[in-house]
């Protein structure tokens, strides 16, 4: 059997329910979701991914799966079965889907196909439903041969401008799912041959730890207890330390803002993922950028900071940055968003969507100079942080909540199974 992620789902079963949200996103969404759920009682979910810890993914699963299973649409989570080596190859792939050139060898392609083949072999006969998400474990659908089941491959980053080596090995896989998902339609992997494809954009759970309410004097405080001044200003990244997620460009721009305003301060959250090699080189070259500034600070899940952090430093800080040459879609902008907070955001995949239309300005493309001049007007003027971040937390509220997602995710598989 292939290794179960469990969320311990029994105990958060009564939090998940989906009544919980209905005064936040009004009665029609929440109806509907109850109408689809009765037609897909009993129905088995398996999700697929490559890691239970870091990134977009792991964020989601344990925020839907305990709504569907109140819902009663049993969902298991499982991961796929690989060794260390096999992440280097998959991170590549990822990379290359993502337009990153890549010289393809032929071990590469059998460590990918064997431990793929491996997992399929290791999957249970007992789901109606399979989600496989993203690269990593994509031939699984493959390799697992005729099944009384529907699959759908979700894509969660921008495969349009793919290297081609990797794209024309990783298509024949691909092309065996019933359905596949993409977050918008410009994602799409070119010359992909799909039987039914749907563009779900990803969504942040306002009632997670991650984005509760706190009084904005606790979030303070906790800054203040990891070294923080919070009565200078903060900037704050919260992301993987990824080549693009482009951490050393916002020590760039944050050293153009010192300039003019020398009292700020930048910090950095970043999560290390289970499947994510790169990170730790990656850490290193920002620690190396940052030496010799107090006013930097670095922090990652593995010194202790979780949830209730992140949601504290985002409400705690001015401005947020997210300053991604390429994105699926950064959940960290609606969180921060949600909070009220502006962000200046590089203008990559899913990211401009999430920007209410009045306030595209603040979204910028690789240019330091620009994010930090952006950074700058924020700062300088409070009533325009005030207004951007309630103009983002609205369109938030109505396009970028759980039950959206969950209600897009259901229609689809109902469709298939009927
Ligand atoms: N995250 C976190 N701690 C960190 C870095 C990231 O909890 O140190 C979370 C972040 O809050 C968000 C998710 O990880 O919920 C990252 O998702 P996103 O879509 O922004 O990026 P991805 O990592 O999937 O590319």
């Amino acid at each position: 059997m292939l290794q179960e992620v469990n969320i311990g789902r029994r105990s958060g079963f009564q939090s998940a329910n989906i009544e919980h949200y209905r005064w936040l996103i009004g009665d029609e969404l929440i109806d509907e979701i109850l109408d689809i759920a009765k037609a897909l009682k009993g129905v088995k979910i398996c999700q697929i991914n490559s890691t239970a810890y870091g990134g977009g993914v792991a964020e989601l699963l344990p925020r839907i799966i305990p709504i569907l299973s109140a819902l009663g649409i049993d969902c298991d989570w499982r991961l796929l079965h690989a060794p260390s080596e096999f992440f280097t190859v998959s991170k590549a792939f990822h990379n290359a889907l993502q337009s990153k050139p890549h010289e393809l060898t032929q071990n590469e392609k059998d460590l990918y196909s064997q431990v793929n083949e491996q997992s399929a072999k290791l999957l249970e006969n007992s789901y109606d439903v399979f989600i496989i998400h993203d690269p990593q474990p994509a031939a699984i659908r493959a390799f697992a041969g005729p099944r009384d089941a529907k699959w759908i491959w979700r894509c969660h980053i921008d495969s349009s401008h793919p290297d081609e080596q990797v794209s024309q090995f990783l298509r024949p896989f691909l092309e065996e799912y019933d359905a596949m998902v993409f977050t918008m339609p410009q994602f799409v992997l070119p010359e992909l041959r799909t039987k039914r494809v749907a563009f779900i954009a990803p969504a942040i759970d306002p009632l997670a730890t991650k984005n509760m309410e706190l009084p904005l004097e606790i979030c303070k405080r906790a800054m203040a207890d990891s070294g923080i001044d919070p009565e200078r200003p903060v900037l704050l990244q919260v992301s993987r330390f990824d080549p693009w997620k482009n951490p050393l460009g916002v020590v760039r721009a944050y050293k153009l803002v010192k300039k003019k305003i020398p009292h700020v301060q930048l910090v950095f959250i970043g999560a290390m993922a289970g499947d994510d090699p790169e990170g730790w080189v990656l850490m290193d070259q920002v620690e190396e950028a940052s030496v010799q500034d107090p006013d930097i600070f670095i922090f990652t899940n593995l010194g202790g900071v979780g949830n209730a952090e992140v949601n504290m430093f985002q409400r705690g800080c001015d401005v947020v940055i997210q300053n991604s040459i390429r994105e699926g879609f950064g959940l960290v902008v609606s969180e921060a968003f949600w909070k009220e907070k502006p962000v200046v955001a590089g203008k990559a995949g899913g990211i401009p969507m999430q920007f209410p239309e009045e306030y595209h300005q603040y979204l910028v493309q690789d240019n330091e100079e620009e994010c930090a001049e952006k950074i700058l007007h924020l700062l300088t003027h409070p009533g325009e942080r005030g207004s951007f971040g309630r103009a983002a937390r609205e369109h938030v509220r109505k396009h970028f909540l759980t039950p959206r997602l969950v209600r897009d995710e259901l229609e689809l598989i109902k469709e298939l199974v009927n």
